[in-house]
């Protein structure tokens, strides 16, 4: 059966002298492993497109639930990320963040233009990474139906006084109900930047900046949302916190 679907590359493991297994989020069937032959040849024309980042065109065969990589046209590419090593580690991060999560089909057709616009930044912004990766872990939690409530309490409602932000509960906490557990700190720019980004469309939501003490309170929010929907810390957010020297 032949599939033909667009699709971003999340992950390659080159596979003996030539080939390689790449990881695909495609419109077609969310994430799928499929083996890219002969990719590492000077005369393959599947290697650009089946590059790490890739946005391409592919198509592919499938036979007993196996998926061989028949053609790959290149699409969109990120090459400015595998230039520098911080920003090829925040890229590496929201692909396995992509991956991780296992899209449906229709998930993954929402989520590959954010992907794709936080790729860009990635690899060209001169914003703080750290917010453009809040903004993309925030936006990702609302394209898969989690969007945190920010509006009133998660516990009594109350719009006043909201001083906390309760992961578990996926919601801001006021100063009357914060003595529930592992609740964050949150301060009203916090939360008005939040509230910004869950509002924003994909591109919109990226276009403001945020000082650091802010960035820290919005990260340490989606970062425990998704642990606890993931269910564990992904390797790749372990490295970005040893590299900025946060562990
Ligand atoms: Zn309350």
């Amino acid at each position: 059966m032949e599939i033909k679907t667009k699709g971003v590359v999340l992950h390659r493991t080159f596979v003996g002298e030539k080939d390689a297994i790449i990881k695909i989020l495609t419109e077609s069937s969310g994430v799928i492993s499929a083996s890219a032959k002969s990719v590492k040849s000077m005369k393959s024309k599947l290697s650009a497109g089946c590059s790490l980042f890739s946005y391409s065109d592919f198509l592919l065969t499938e036979s007993k639930g196996r998926y061989i990589v028949t053609s790959a046209s290149l699409l969109e590419g990120f090459y400015g990320l595998s230039a520098n090593i911080e920003r090829l580690s925040y890229a590496t991060y929201a692909a396995e963040l992509a991956s991780a999560i296992s899209p449906d089909a229709d998930d993954a057709k929402a989520i590959i233009p954010l992907l794709l616009n936080t790729f860009y930044l990635f690899s060209n912004t001169q914003k703080n990474l750290r917010l453009i990766k809040c903004v993309f872990e925030l936006r990702l939690l609302c394209l898969l139906g989690y969007a945190p409530e920010l509006e009133g309490c998660v516990e009594c409602g109350d719009t006043e006084e909201i001083c906390f932000f309760s992961p578990a509960e996926g919601g801001i906490v006021c100063r009357s109900c914060g003595n529930i557990p592992d609740t964050q700190i949150i301060t009203p720019d916090t939360l008005s930047a939040m509230r910004y980004v869950h509002n924003a469309d994909n591109k919109k939501a990226f276009s403001f900046s945020l000082p650091k003490s802010n960035i820290d309170e919005f990260e340490a929010c989606t970062e425990k949302m998704l642990d606890n929907l993931i269910g564990y810390r992904l390797s790749s957010l372990n490295y970005l916190k040893q590299i900025a020297g946060r562990i």
